[in-house]
C-alpha cells in the first residue's frame, strides 16, 4: 500500500513544553501502520531559553526549515519574561505572521461523565490578522479643559479575512461531522453540523457588519448550504449561554478580539487548561499548540497533563486531511479521561505525564 510521508517539525519551546511534545511525537510514532503514514521529525528551537543562547527567540532556521521541509509541526509552549526583556518577543506571534497562519483553532471538550460540568464539544475559529489585533493604536493630547488626553485604536475588518475564516469554519464543521461519523455511536452531543457567527453589529455596524455579511455570504457556498447550518449571536448574548448552555455550540466562527476573549472563557469551562488543544492555521500548514504555558509552577515534576498536546497533534492531522488518524488519537485520548483511572494532578489524580502517555498508547 502507497504511504504517506508527513514531515513534522518539533518545537517544545521552555518549561512543560518540553514535557508534552515528546508525547505528541509518541503518539504519531505509535498510530497504526494500516493508515499508512510515515512521519519524519525536525527538532527546531524557539523560546526564552533559545534567546538567552542565541539572541533570537525565533531562529532562522527554525522557520526555514518550517517553511521549505516540514508540512505541519508541534509546538509547546513558551515562558513569558514577567518584565519586558529588549530584543524578546513571543515566537510564536512571529511565526504566525512569518508563516500566514491566519486561524487560530481552538476545540473544547468536556469529559464525558464528569458530573460536575456541563458537556460540551465546540470548537473556536478565531481571525487571526486583523480587527484590533492591528495594533494602530496612537494617543492624542489635548488640553485639560477639553477632556485631557485621549487614545484610538483601530478596528479592521476586511471582506477576504471574513469570508476565508468562515469557510475554514465551515470546512471544520463538516470534518467534524465525518470524523463522530467514523466514531462510536453516542460519542457526540451534537446531531448536525451548526456554525453561530459571533459579531456586534448592533453597535458596530460597519465593521462587525461586514465580518457578518461576508461569513454570511462564504457559508451559503454550495459546498455548505443544506449540509451546515448557520445562525448567528451577539457576543454578549453569546457569553451569557456559553455559560449556561454550551451544549449548543458546535463551530463558532468569531473576529480576532471577540474570539480571543470566548476561547479563554471557553477553556476554563472544562476543568484543566491542560485539557485544550489549538491549532495555527494557514494554507497548506498546521502547527498544533497546547493551550497552556510553560507552567513553571510545575516544571521538571513529571506531572504535567499531555492530553492537551496529544489532541493539539490530532487537530493537526485533521488540517493536513488525515481525519481517520485524528479520529483514532481523539478517541483513545476520551477513553482514557472517561475511565480515569489514570488522571494527572490538574485532574485530581496522581499519575504522571509518563502514565497517561501510555495509557492511551496503549488504547491506540
Ligand atoms: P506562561 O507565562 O508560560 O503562560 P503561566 O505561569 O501563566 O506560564 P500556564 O502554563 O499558563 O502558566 O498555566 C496556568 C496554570 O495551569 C498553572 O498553575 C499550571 O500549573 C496549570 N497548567 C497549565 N498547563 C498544565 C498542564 N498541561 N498540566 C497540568 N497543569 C497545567
Ligand atoms: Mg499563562
Amino acid at each position: 500500500m502507497a504511504s504517506r510521508l508527513l514531515r513534522i517539525g518539533l518545537i517544545p519551546g521552555d518549561g512543560i513544553g518540553r514535557e508534552v511534545i515528546p508525547a505528541g511525537r509518541r503518539i504519531l510514532e505509535a498510530l497504526p501502520s494500516s493508515l499508512g503514514l510515515r512521519f519524519e521529525f525536525a527538532d527546531l528551537h524557539a523560546g526564552f531559553e533559545t534567546f538567552e543562547k542565541t539572541g533570537a527567540a525565533l531562529p532562522d532556521r527554525t522557520v526555514d526549515v518550517l517553511r521549505g521541509e516540514c508540512d505541519g509541526a508541534l509546538f509547546g509552549a513558551v515562558s513569558s519574561p514577567s518584565k519586558a526583556v529588549r530584543g524578546y518577543s513571543s515566537p510564536i506571534v512571529a511565526l504566525r505572521k512569518k508563516l500566514d497562519l491566519y486561524a487560530n483553532v481552538r476545540p473544547v471538550k468536556s469529559v464525558r461523565g464528569d458530573a460536575a460540568r456541563k458537556p460540551i464539544d465546540m470548537v473556536i475559529v478565531r481571525e487571526n490578522t486583523e480587527d484590533l489585533y492591528v495594533k494602530e493604536e496612537k494617543t492624542f493630547d489635548r488640553p485639560e479643559s477639553e477632556g485631557g488626553k485621549y487614545a484610538e485604536a483601530i478596528k479592521r475588518i476586511s471582506e477576504r479575512a471574513s469570508s476565508r475564516i468562515a469557510t475554514m469554519a465551515g470546512e471544520i464543521a463538516l470534518r467534524r461531522q465525518k470524523i463522530r461519523e467514523s466514531s462510536p455511536p453516542g460519542s457526540s452531543i451534537h446531531e448536525r453540523p451548526l456554525v453561530t457567527i459571533t459579531h456586534k453589529s448592533n453597535v458596530l455596524s460597519q465593521t462587525d457588519g461586514l465580518f457578518r455579511t461576508a461569513c454570511r455570504a462564504a457559508l451559503s457556498a454550495p459546498e455548505f448550504a443544506g449540509a451546515v447550518a448557520v445562525e448567528e449571536q451577539i457576543v454578549d448574548s453569546m457569553v451569557y449561554k456559553l455559560f449556561r448552555q454550551p451544549e449548543a455550540y458546535d463551530v463558532i466562527v468569531a473576529p480576532n478580539l471577540y474570539g480571543d476573549i470566548l476561547s479563554d472563557g471557553a477553556a476554563a469551562l472544562v476543568g484543566s487548561l491542560g485539557l485544550v488543544p489549538s491549532a495555527n492555521v494557514g494554507e497548506g500548514f498546521a502547527i498544533g499548540e497546547p493551550c497552556h504555558g510553560s507552567a513553571p509552577d510545575i516544571e521538571g515534576k513529571g506531572i504535567a497533563n499531555p492530553v492537551a498536546t496529544l489532541r493539539s497533534t490530532a487537530l493537526m492531522l485533521e488540517f493536513l486531511g488525515e481525519e481517520e488518524a485524528a479520529a483514532k488519537i481523539y478517541a483513545a485520548v476520551d477513553a482514557s479521561l472517561e475511565e480515569g483511572r489514570l488522571l494527572t494532578p490538574d485532574l485530581g489524580g496522581r499519575a504522571t505525564t509518563e502514565e497517561v502517555v501510555v495509557d492511551i498508547l496503549k488504547r491506540l
